[in-house]
């Protein structure tokens, strides 16, 4: 079957501007981790939570020196604060995980909650958190809910006093998520359709704005990625084999720059087609089943 794919446009975090702070709500306070790029977008969001006077800090950044004193001029500027409760994190990519010691040293031995696991935690000690923890501060709860896929060890956080859903990097404020070799797609699909039962009002994300259509967002990119899956073997059908000529047939409005991103987003939907017995492979050679 020969077929023209459909093409999917989707925003972009390229060029994506956000202020360094804001209040997204009485209880929740943005400040970028001062770490733009072509994968974080702005940076990554981190995030003050709570209506007291030491609220708890979701996620810390990569590390960068900016970000510490930022982070101190954010805590004062919303209420009179003695400091932090403790530190609670989505997951242990750098650009989240990074920042840890930073805030440690600024801001005394805080208590840093998350999922371990040993492949990224490194040195860290963490209290370890999963699915159904909750972490209380002053006018907030954080609940955990386990959201494997992009990483293994990622967890969203509810807070229902908002209805408002921390995503991390399951869901962002633009563009896709990345599915690195160690994510599994099949996992991060099942986590998103889990997120859709949380029925949010808002979703806060680790990158770009706050998204006020949680339902639709999450509606849109599992749509996304039934119709990747859709191009990918249409390309196979057509006799396109390899990952990179998949990328050059389906990315063609993707700058070259990111066109190892998009090999690595081809390979994680070839992998779950393979598990759904739709396709198979010989060393790089692919074929539709
Ligand atoms: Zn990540």
């Amino acid at each position: 079957m020969t077929s023209t794919p459909r093409r999917i446009v989707t925003d972009s975090m390229l060029g994506l501007g956000m202020p360094d702070t804001a209040v997204w709500s009485e209880r929740v306070t943005v400040v970028l981790g001062q770490n733009p790029g072509p994968f974080t977008g702005p940076g990554t969001n981190t995030y003050l939570v709570g209506t007291g006077g030491r609220p708890l800090l979701l996620d810390t950044g990569q590390g960068l020196p900016a970000y510490p004193p930022l982070l101190e001029q954010a805590l004062h500027d919303v209420r009179p604060s003695d400091g932090l409760q403790e530190i609670v994190l989505t997951h242990g990519h750098v650009d989240h995980i990074g920042g840890v010691a930073d805030v440690q040293q600024r801001f005394g031995p805080l208590t840093v909650s998350k999922k371990p696991w040993a492949k990224l935690d490194g040195e860290l000690t963490v209290h370890a958190v999963d699915d159904g923890s909750e972490i209380s501060t002053e006018g907030a709860t954080l609940q955990a809910i386990w959201t494997p896929g992009h990483a293994w060890d990622h967890l969203c956080w509810y807070m229902p006093e908002e209805r408002a859903l921390f995503t991390g990097d399951v869901v962002l404020g633009a563009g896709t998520t990345v599915i690195p070799p160690d994510g599994d797609l099949g996992d991060y699909l099942d986590s998103l359709r889990r997120l859709l039962t949380c029925d949010a009002a808002v979703i806060y994300p680790a990158h770009g704005p706050a998204i006020r259509n949680p339902r639709e967002k999450i509606e849109s990119y599992l749509a996304h990625r039934a119709l990747r899956d859709e191009q990918i073997l249409a390309g196979l059908r057509d006799g396109v084999h390899s990952v990179t000529a998949l990328v050059k047939r389906i990315y063609t409005d993707v700058p070259e720059f990111l066109h190892g991103a998009a090999g690595m987003s081809v390979t994680a939907h070839l992998r779950k087609l393979e598990r759904d017995g739709s396709v198979r492979h010989q060393g790089d050679e692919w074929h539709a089943v």
